[in-house]
């Protein structure tokens, strides 16, 4: 049967790895379409790239209206707004909080680049996965986001150094090796918030160390996928439809090759629409992906999904400091990693609240916030968790209790807050920002429910480019193992349609 394909590829979901699957493809000749349920926002670069509608980053006043996309409690799901930013969502051992927006989770990531903790993460996770394809690509997204190392010299107000100085008879220390930050800083801080314009007139200001966090980046000074991958994906022909939420993703029989129909529905003006393609790159974030193949009838079955499910080890905690520390309301978003001798393998890093500054609830509790830091640990947990479905409801199993990282980094918190003279405050059950899995890479159809090309066993045409495509806990902020992934996916993706 001749059907009229509508795309070559169509992508789901606009965070690093649909941005990234979006770029490779258009900048290869594929026609490509871009589906996002979230909108574009409103950001100087996303202005210069000559995008006209876009919805409020949760800034000042704006956090009561577009901070919440939906909440979900349990059962219970509470859609808030369709622009907001975030989707939290509460199950029985976990919080789990995702973005929604062009750019995906990158308008409110704190924009750490790391390698998984693991050097042999790829290693032997499937006979056909050479390790060292996937991680060649490392070099490149640190070059795309143009992320530099923090040292004692970045030009930010305060850091990791001046908040835990050298000396003392402390164990908790600033790392010796830190992070990389995919920020914009001035080459002084004299010169923050000075801005420039690209190449291709796309205009980005440097960190102004009172914003630029987890509620957005309106200059710019973060990097994230929405100017860095898709306006050169756009450039080269392919197109973005935000505020489309797909449904379901439907195999058509054609008579050259497999094809899907897309559904999914226009949240602008509230008509279900569909469209088809010969491939669909599926990254529409880790508990979303699994739910949209969970819920695509038509697939072939997929036995393992849901299975190999991890939050990352992904735990937040409150550090207060002496009235004489240098304050965090005029700080880039992250100051820097710390060492703990009880951390083990896990990562502990050092978060300021400088964008919290604005929002109106909070101008009165300046003094206060200037001397609060979010202490934020993570580290390798089993993926021994579960996505499921019940009655057409997402449901996760997560068992904390049975992972032992969380003690490794509950013993680093409290460790710190010992010696520094201020308990750090804890949130009981994790929240986390780094689900992975549930679609993971696997040696077979029983163990994984995608191959070493990242398309789904059984259901040939389709790809997975996400954070659900991760064969373990990166231990590190995931998303440059799932950059990687994402570029390797694309890779593999272009080269089935060459045949
Ligand atoms: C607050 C926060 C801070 C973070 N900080 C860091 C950090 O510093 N470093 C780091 O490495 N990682 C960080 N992360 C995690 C990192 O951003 C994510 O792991 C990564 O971006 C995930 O990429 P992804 O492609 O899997 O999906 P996402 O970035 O989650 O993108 C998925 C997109 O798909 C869209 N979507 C979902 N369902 C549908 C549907 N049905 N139809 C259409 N579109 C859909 C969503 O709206 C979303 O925009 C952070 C995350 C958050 C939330």
């Amino acid at each position: 049967m001749s059907t009229a394909l509508d795309f070559d590829v169509i992508v789901i979901g606009s965070g690093f790895g649909g941005a990234i699957s979006a770029d490779l493809l258009s900048g290869q000749g594929h026609k490509v379409l871009v589906l996002e349920r979230g909108p574009w926002r409103d950001t100087l670069p996303v202005r210069s790239m000559g995008i006209e509608d876009r919805a409020a980053l949760p800034l000042g006043g704006r956090v009561f209206t577009h901070a919440l996309r939906s909440v979900r409690i349990g059962r219970f799901r509470l859609p808030l707004n369709r622009k907001g930013l975030f989707e939290v969502q509460s199950f029985k051992g976990l919080h789990v909080a995702s973005a929604s927006s062009v750019g995906g989770a990158t308008i409110a990531w704190g924009a750490l680049v790391e390698r998984p903790e693991d050097p042999a993460f790829w290693q032997d996770r499937h006979p056909d996965l050479d390790a060292a394809a996937v991680e060649q690509h490392y070099a490149k997204v640190i070059a795309d986001l143009e992320a530099v190392e923090l040292t004692p010299d970045t030009p930010i107000p305060t850091s990791i150094w001046d908040q835990l100085p050298a000396g003392g008879n402390r164990a908790c220390v600033a790392a010796q090796e830190q992070p990389r930050l995919a920020m914009k800083f001035a080459a002084s801080i004299d010169q923050a918030g000075a801005s420039d314009t690209d190449a291709h007139g796309i205009e980005r200001q440097s960190c102004t160390f009172d914003g630029d966090g987890f509620l957005g980046s309106a200059g710019g000074a973060k990097a994230s996928v929405d100017f860095i991958y898709l306006a050169r994906a756009m450039r080269q022909g392919a197109k973005v439809q935000a505020l489309c939420e797909v449904s379901a993703i439907v195999p058509i029989p054609v008579d050259d090759g497999p094809a899907y129909e897309v559904r999914f529905k226009n949240l602008r003006t509230g008509k279900n629409e569909t469209c088809k393609a010969r491939r669909v790159v599926l990254a529409a974030g880790t508990l979303n992906s699994v739910q949209l193949l969970a819920r695509s009838g038509g697939l072939a079955a997929m036995p393992a999904l849901g299975q190999g499910f991890g939050a990352n080890g992904d735990l937040l905690g409150l550090w207060t400091r002496d009235e004489d520390a240098p304050s965090g309301l005029v700080a880039p978003p992250f100051i820097g990693n710390i060492n703990a001798p009880e951390q083990g393998d896990a990562a502990l890093g050092i978060a300021s609240l400088a964008w919290l500054k604005d929002l109106p609830v909070l101008r009165h509790l300046h003094k206060a916030l200037s001397r609060r830091f979010l202490v934020v640990g993570m580290g390798a947990d089993s993926g021994s968790g579960r996505i499921g479905f019940k009655n057409g409801r997402l449901t996760v199993d997560y068992d904390a209790a049975r992972e032992s990282v969380y003690s490794r980094i509950r013993g680093s918190f409290a460790r710190l807050g010992k010696e520094t003279g201020s308990k750090v405050w804890l949130i009981g059950k994790p929240l986390t920002v780094h689900p992975w899995g549930g679609a993971r890479i696997g040696p077979d159809p029983r163990q994984g429910v995608i191959d070493h090309r990242g398309e789904v066993y059984g259901n040939q045409g389709l790809f997975v480019a996400d954070g659900s495509a991760l064969p373990a806990a990166p231990g590190r902020p995931p998303a440059l193992a799932i950059a990687a992934w994402a570029h390797h996916v694309a890779g593999q993706v272009a080269r089935s349609l060459e045949v």
